[in-house]
């Protein structure tokens, strides 16, 4: 397949072998393939009397994988980063993400491009706002830009 980009979310909220989240985002995009650019990483500290931290960020990758590929490339990547000793809900050493892709659409059973909540998420519209603010998603025909300014917002009431 001809070269395409695509915009991976990648988040970390638990410890992993790299250390506290934002090393393990940052050793993440030292093996992602293909990275041509790298948003700042959104990073907590551990708030009140709770440990969590994360850290999330996006990168655009151009690469000759279709979906099916990339989306086997990335999930490998998190099961060596041990995602899979992960056993509590919600806390993860690595996740990673297709949030758009250059060529538009993709829709199987295990994959939908765009993904379906990035529209709803601060920590992945604020960063993919900083290095893609123009790219188009082609579900809602409205810019980067503009839904990460959306989800800013407060919502009206019903
Ligand atoms: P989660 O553990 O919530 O990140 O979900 C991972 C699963 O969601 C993967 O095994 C994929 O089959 C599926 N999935 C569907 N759409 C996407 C997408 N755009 N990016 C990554 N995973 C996806």
């Amino acid at each position: 397949m001809a070269a395409t980009t695509y915009a991976i979310a990648i988040g970390s909220n638990r410890y992993g072998r790299h250390g506290p989240p934002a090393r393990t985002v940052a050793a993440a995009i030292a093996v992602l393939p293909g990275v041509i650019a790298v948003a700042p990483t959104i990073a907590s500290a551990p708030l009140g009397p709770s440990t969590r931290r994360f850290a999330n960020t996006v990168v655009l990758l151009r690469v000759t994988d279709d979906p099916p590929m990339l989306l086997r490339r990335l999930k490998a990547i998190e099961r060596r980063f041990g995602r899979r000793a992960t056993r509590t809900w919600g806390a993860r050493i690595l996740d990673l993400d297709i949030v758009l892709w250059s060529a538009g659409q993709w829709r199987s059973r295990t994959l939908t491009i765009p993904h379906r909540s990035f529209r709803d998420r601060a920590f992945v519209l604020g960063p993919l706002a900083a290095i893609a603010g123009d790219w188009r998603d082609p579900s809602t025909g409205l810019r980067v830009r503009h839904l990460a300014h959306q989800v800013d917002r407060p919502r009206p009431r019903p």
